[in-house]
């Protein structure tokens, strides 16, 4: 028979799963000796049955329930019966992850219009009996009855205002025992039913509703936003009472064993004296600091200090504590790990290291990696954001960041705004890459169409701009310049604040704190990279990323996107006259006004790498999107390459493609237009020679992208190795480069064997990876992959998070066939999956070398593959 009751006693702390986070904690709390009320819990497995079951306590459960209220009366020799010693609990739900304040908790229970009485004169203080009698009637009343608080609250005050008591203290027995019988009444004009009298009735109606309090919609939300399990039910506990409420020399509060805001060693928390229970959070009146119960009560202070220390010590961790003191004795009633910000984990994660009290791996294990995000970016001010108002919350959290800025509708308006000195923050339905210099001028992107990878989210990320994409409750109108949100509407020039952290945007400004980086911030890193198997590169072109990522740890480049590099307005023209070319002449001497350009980028980049290898992307994206759009764009155009307009117009018609990400872009492109890949290769390799000259190594790798033939990469590579020769053999020089290819259609998955004995080294590029295996759009998806998520069909948004089953399982095919092959080769991944956490929990297992991401979430990744190592090293160990 299932055991579902166990004694504080019998428990212990590694029994979380069956006796929940707080009966576990209670149990080993006993165990150590310290100040616990006795109780006993009733098990996880119980409120699974009981749900199952259609809601009834089954008789195995209340046989138990007997037996153990038997025993416990004879442990703590009171009973509920008893006139002088009387037994009264608290009914506490506890899952085994903690939610706090998400279920239910009643104390006091065990009173009635009787025991109310012994209670009285027991203590000799009626006003006290009372006070716990009307708390008990408002608890069970909500959590049982479904009683809406407020219909209490409001008598409550009423009554107060009415007899002129400005505090609950004020007022006297008398008025409380009043209080209760009205109390008692709205019970029977809202549920027909009396307030059980009889307390084992109470026990059990109050079991029940704990149980079923997992259900509620507020514990439902909270686990979906927690990503705990629905199915691991709660624990109930019944814990004997102490009363914090019994006079002056009695109190209640809470306690941190270190500030849970910046981490900082030191005793932090709050407590109110004469007060019960959740007093002290419910804020009715102001709680005192800590640091005051030194002088109102030193013995007990210097006693919880202790307490304190232990309870870190033993669990080696920053602590939790609720505490409670009735008549000058002090009680622990509750401790847990305490939750804690970014910062503040890293600060105690290295502080306990420091102070011997864990090991770095076990410190590595303590920082969420979520939160590494908000280390880096600055966060919007809590207090402020509690105060702000809406626009939408619909967003994604495509790039973090907290800012503030003027409402722009157009790159060119961003760029003349923020010229004139001017924060903006540009809205858009989407972006395109030639918003590109707009996107740099602004605080924040916004945008009410695409996901987290479609252009304004990946283009964001690579700069370590906040981002916020999909608002699909918002209309962006550029055209008549205004937003559409369900609170109103806003117009071109109004502040709004972008919180891409969160995905969510608010009217006005808000203040932000700045990020900072900290001593235990770069031992935690050094720690990171000194336990991470694989290696962590960038995918960066600017200075000023390509400094942060290297900052952040980063080994290497892993992605240069030379597109980028075109969009600034004079090589935007050469680059069109380029495409609009009629003549192998014509686009060679644009193409040579382009590489003059190209020699300065990539002398840039690749000093700033030095020996660190980096990979440069060849061209990769379809021509049209350097193409004019609008018919201003297109007359300037015309004008500037001095051509007629409607040749131009014809031009642009015979480059127009009817699906142009599957269409001529990537490596088909150079096998047209050959001048173009030899063109940057030369720039890459004169660039190096430049550098070579004045003493200083660099380790070029050139990746040609969206290879799915062999014969594709073979034509080229010789192509390349060919221009290389001559390069090298004029200037007497040879500099260290190698050629390898990006892996991101299904067909070169399948060839990476045959592929692997022509490259150097391979890159997946998951983005396109994942739109070419799903055949879905990656711009696309966000129509229906919300509604995926939801029916259950697809686990998480795979663009976001590697789909283990289908691209998960061609990464490893291809890595598997591709090592066996040519042992040397090194393979890497550098789509925006390379920076995600689950990913890099699967890539890290492969036999892979590296994963590549913007540079702001390099640190992140640097933990994770750390994280991995060290929980495969524990497994052994054990
Ligand atoms: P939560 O999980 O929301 O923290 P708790 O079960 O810890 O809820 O209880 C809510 C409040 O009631 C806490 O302030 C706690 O200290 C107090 N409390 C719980 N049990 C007892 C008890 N046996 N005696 C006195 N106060 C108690
Ligand atoms: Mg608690
Ligand atoms: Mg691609």
């Amino acid at each position: 028979m299932a055991k579902y009751i166990y004694a504080f006693d019998e428990g212990q702390k590694s029994m979380k799963d069956l006796l929940g986070g707080k009966g576990a904690n209670l149990a080993e709390m006993k165990r150590l000796s310290l100040p616990v009320p006795d109780g006993f819990t009733i098990t996880t497995e119980a409120c699974i049955e009981y749900l199952k079951q259609g809601a009834k306590l089954s008789d195995t459960l209340m046989k138990q329930l007997y037996t153990e209220l038997e025993a416990f009366s004879q442990r703590s020799q009171k009973s509920f019966s008893s006139d002088t010693e009387l037994l009264l609990v608290s009914v506490r739900s506890g899952a085994k992850i903690s939610m706090p304040g998400m279920m239910d908790t009643i104390l006091n229970l065990g009173l009635n219009d009787e025991n109310v009485k012994k209670l009285a004169v027991k203590t000799n203080d009626a006003r006290f009996a009372f006070d716990c009698y009307r708390r008990l009637l408002q608890m069970f009343g909500e959590v049982v009855y479904g009683i809406p608080m407020a219909s209490f609250d409001k008598y409550f005050n009423q009554y107060k205002k009415q007899q002129g008591y400005q505090n609950d203290a004020d007022i006297p027995a008398e008025g409380l025992k009043d209080i209760c019988e009205y109390y008692k009444a709205i019970y029977l004009e809202k549920v027909y039913k009396p307030f059980p009298q009889e307390p084992v009735k109470q026990l059990t109606e109050a079991i029940e509703a704990v149980f079923k309090s997992w259900d509620n919609e507020r514990a439902r939300i909270y686990r979906e936003l927690n990503e705990i399990p629905h199915d691991i039910g709660t624990a109930v506990n019944i814990q004997e009472m102490v009363f914090g409420n019994s006079g002056e020399e009695s109190g209640t509060g809470v306690a941190f064993t270190r500030n849970p805001v910046t981490g900082e060693a030191q005793l932090f928390g709050e407590y109110l004296l004469n007060a019960q229970g959740e007093d002290v959070v419910a804020g009715i009146r102001t709680p005192k600091d800590i640091d005051t119960l030194k002088g109102q009560m030193p013995t007990v202070y210097q006693q919880f200090v202790e307490v304190s220390q232990q309870l870190e010590m033993h669990y080696k961790d920053m602590q939790d504590i609720e505490f409670t003191i009735e008549n000058g004795k002090l009680y622990i009633l509750q401790t847990r790990s305490g939750k804690r910000t970014a910062r503040a984990a890293i600060q105690i994660a290295v502080d306990l290291v420091e102070e011997g009290i864990i090991t770095e791996e076990e410190a590595l294990q303590r920082v969420d990696i979520k939160s590494i995000d908000q280390l880096l970016h600055p966060n919007f001010d809590e207090g402020a954001l509690k105060q702000a108002v809406l626009v939408s919350d619909m967003g994604l959290p495509a790039s973090p960041g907290a800012t503030s800025g003027k409402i722009v509708f157009s790159a060119e308006n961003a760029k003349f705004e923020s010229e004139k000195g001017n924060k903006v923050i540009l809205m858009r339905p989407e972006t395109s890459p030639e918003d590109i210099e707009g996107m740099i001028a602004s605080e924040a992107i916004v945008t009410t169409h695409g996901g987290m990878t479609s252009h304004a989210a990946v283009v964001a990320r690579g700069m370590g701009k906040c981002c916020v994409t999909g608002c699909s409750n918002i209309e962006i109108n550029v055209t008549d310049k205004i937003v559409n949100y369900p609170g109103g509407t806003l117009y071109e020039g109004d502040i709004v604040s972008v919180d891409g952290a969160k995905g969510d945007v608010y009217k006005g400004e808000i203040a932000t704190i700045e990020a900072e980086s900290s001593e235990a911030f770069e031992t935690f890193m050094k720690w990171s990279a000194s336990k991470a198997r694989l290696d962590v590169r960038m995918n960066a072109e600017t200075v000023p990323d390509i400094q942060a990522g290297y900052q952040f740890g980063a080994k290497g480049i892993g992605l240069v996107r030379t597109e980028h590099m075109f969009f600034a307005p004079e090589r935007l023209v050469e680059m069109r006259r380029f495409i609009l070319s009629d003549t192998h002449d014509q686009r060679i001497t644009a193409l040579n006004k382009i590489k003059t350009y190209q020699v300065v980028d990539f002398e840039k980049i690749l000093e700033l790498s030095g020996d660190r290898p980096t990979i440069i992307r060849l061209l990769d994206p379809p021509l049209h999107e350097f193409l004019p759009n609008s018919q201003e764009d297109k007359q300037a155009v015309a004008n500037q390459l001095e051509v007629p307009i409607n040749e131009l117009e014809q031009l642009i018609e015979n480059l127009n493609e009817v699906n142009p990400m599957l269409g001529h872009r990537g490596c088909r492109l150079a096998i047209t237009y050959p001048e173009l890949y030899l063109m940057q290769v030369e720039a890459i390799i004169e660039s190096a020679l430049r550098l070579k000259a004045q003493g200083i190594a660099c380790q070029p790798e050139i990746m040609i992208p969206l290879v799915s033939t062999v014969a594709e990469f073979s034509i080229l590579k010789t192509n390349i190795n060919e221009r290389i020769d001559r390069i090298q053999q004029e200037a007497k020089e040879s500099i260290d480069y190698s050629i390898g290819t990006m892996i991101e259609t299904p067909r070169a998955c399948l060839i990476a064997g045959e592929l692997a004995r022509e490259c150097d080294f391979m890159s997946f590029g998951t983005n396109d990876l994942t739109q070419l295996t799903f055949g879905f759009s990656r711009d696309d998806a966000g129509k229906f992959i919300g509604e995926y998520a939801d029916k259950g069909i697809l686990a998480k948004d795979p663009f976001q998070t590697l789909d283990i089953e289908g691209v998960g399982n061609l990464v490893k095919m291809a890595t598997e066939q591709a090592k066996a092959v040519n042992p040397e080769i090194k393979i890497g991944v550098c789509g925006e999956l390379g920076g995600d956490h689950k990913s890099i929990l699967y890539f890290n297992k492969l036999n892979i070398d590296y994963v590549s991401c913007s540079p702001f979430r390099v640190p992140g990744a640097l933990l994770s593959t750390a994280q991995c190592e060290v929980e495969v090293s524990h497994k052994y160990a054990k």
